[in-house]
């Protein structure tokens, strides 16, 4: 797979991830890979390691590596998950534009943060799947995990 985003420092989030080409609606943008594990109870996993979790299952994680691991959140995503693993274009992306998901599309468990995405649509907290409304789900189908989609309240 062509390199598609590349790893940079932005204003407000940190680093980020930003498109090195036109990037069309529906393209598989990059692959979250690494070693997986399944972790029952997330207590006493220092930050840095968590940070780079990535979920594929309900206590299942990838230790993602950069760049997909760098993606930032946003209620306003133009990006979501395919397959799992991939990091999958909703809409078409400009060179040079930061590319984001919703967290929420893989998020199980009652971790929840205080969200500055800065979006208009903005929700103010990232939490789990089952919480959000459904008209997001609705937006999010194509691109939210098998795996999230079957977690009922
Ligand atoms: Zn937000």
């Amino acid at each position: 797979m062509e390199d598609l985003i590349c790893v940079k420092g932005t204003s407000q989030m940190g680093s980020g991830v930003f498109a090195t080409k036109d990037i069309r609606k529906d393209e598989i943008i990059a692959e979250f890979r690494g070693p997986r594990i399944k972790i029952p109870d997330m207590t006493g996993i220092p930050d840095e390691v968590w940070s780079h979790f990535f979920n594929v299952g309900v206590d299942e994680y990838i230790i993602a590596r950069e760049p997909g691991v760098r993606t930032n959140h946003s209620c306003d995503p133009n990006a979501g998950i395919a397959r799992d693993v991939f990091l999958i274009a909703m809409r078409d992306i400009a060179k040079g534009e930061q590319v984001t998901f919703d967290y929420s599309v893989i998020t199980a468990d009652n971790w929840r943060l205080e969200c500055k995405c800065g979006s208009p649509i903005c929700r103010k907290v990232i939490s789990n799947y089952v919480d959000l409304p459904e008209a997001v789900k609705k937006k999010y189908e194509k691109y939210t995990p098998d795996w999230i989609k079957a977690l009922r309240k």
